[in-house]
């Protein structure tokens, strides 16, 4: 059996490689991708962010087992599962020794292993954007549930449980009012677990597609990026809303510098910056650090989560899938082949999530 995985060797260009589909590990599987999402990241090595070496895109996807290693009866919730059973991984490993991994912040794991540099490498199938996906023994991994289509549940082991880490880390609250500065996956996902723990939850983006997307998960407030322009003007609307304190908690989310500074003015005194978006190391903001200081802020940096958040928000979506458009998340489905179009009209905001198929 041959399978199919893409490489992204510079910006804008991306190679399909074919490899015999390895045999599973003992402890591992060998899932099959149903569907790889687009996300942020990949929008980032799409434009060449990512250095000269290339990279494997993909790390979003819902699969069904291919084939179960040696022992495996089980998923990491200890909910028994067979081949052919329909799963989300996490895309990565944790050590569970380290420092922050005992104390709780396993996002920080200082040992955490992600897919090789290149396809070449066995077993090859270490990125989604592939026809199969290779989970290793110490990979975390959970069956989806049933009422939850393979559409909705390849964002939960990304975008949906790093905002729900998110969200805990900045300790989010009943009555607490959340910014959220930018409405794509992340941003929405994080407005619907807001909304459902009580929070009322204001949104910034400049896109019209967005915003309105933003009323329908949950934002209680949207303002639009192109009427508020002036980073004053913005700050004075926020204060309108907010009983003029500024929000407890910003999620920044739109992933440019600018949004990093717009949190920093933005959140109110004693408050926390969730700061997601911005993983690309060239980029810079200046910043006055006396702002950090003077309005006594906590900003917490959240790359990935916790493994055990997928199983959260799996368990999330199970329970609010009819109370979101979840469905409508996944504005644009492409075969697997099709991937450069996608990552194009991703990169120009032309699509909210763009979902590939590799068996079309
Ligand atoms: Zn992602
Ligand atoms: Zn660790």
């Amino acid at each position: 059996m041959k399978g199919k995985i893409a490489f992204i060797p510079e910006g804008h260009k991306i190679d399909f490689f074919e490899y015999d589909v390895p045999q599973p590990v003992p402890g591992g599987l060998i899932a099959q991708v149903t569907q790889t999402n687009i996300c942020g990241s990949e929008v980032h090595m799409w434009k060449g962010e990512f250095g000269r070496r290339g990279i494997m895109p993909g790390h979003e996807m819902a699969g069904s087992i291919y084939a179960l290693g040696q022992g495996v009866t089980k998923d990491w919730a200890g909910v028994p599962i067979k081949e052919g059973d329909r799963i989300a991984p996490v895309y990565y490993t944790v050590c569970n020794r380290c420092e922050n991994c005992v104390d709780g912040n396993q996002a920080g794991c200082l040992n955490r292993v992600m897919g090789a540099a290149h396809p070449d490498k066995p077993p090859h199938f270490t990125a989604t954007f592939a026809t199969h996906y290779f989970v290793k023994p110490d990979q975390h991994f959970y069956r989806i549930p049933d009422n939850v289509p393979d559409l909705i549940a390849a964002s939960a082991n990304c975008a949906m449980s790093q905002v729900f880490w998110a969200l805990d880390r900045g300790r989010l609250t009943y009555g607490e009012k959340l910014l959220v500065l930018g409405a794509g996956g992340l941003g929405l996902h994080a407005m619907a677990i807001a909304k459902a723990r009580g929070a009322t939850v204001i949104a910034i983006d400049g896109v019209d597609l967005r915003l309105a997307q933003a009323k329908r998960f949950g934002a209680d407030e949207v303002i639009d990026l192109r009427q508020d322009r002036d980073p004053k003007a913005r700050q004075v609307r926020v204060r309108e809303l907010t009983g003029g304190k500024g929000p407890d908690v910003v999620l920044e989310v739109a992933g440019i510098p600018e949004a990093f500074i717009d949190s920093v003015n933005l959140v109110r005194n004693g408050g926390r910056v969730l700061e997601l978006g911005n993983i690309s190391g060239g980029l810079t903001a200046p910043i006055a650090p006396s702002m950090v200081t003077f309005k006594s802020i906590e900003i917490h940096g959240i790359a990935t989560y916790p493994p055990h958040y997928l199983k959260k928000s799996l368990d999330f979506l199970s329970a609010h899938i009819n109370r979101y458009p979840y469905l409508e998340l996944c504005d644009a489905k492409f075969p697997l082949s099709r991937a450069a179009e996608a990552l194009d009209k991703s990169e120009r905001r032309e699509v909210t999530r763009a979902a590939l198929f590799p068996a079309q």
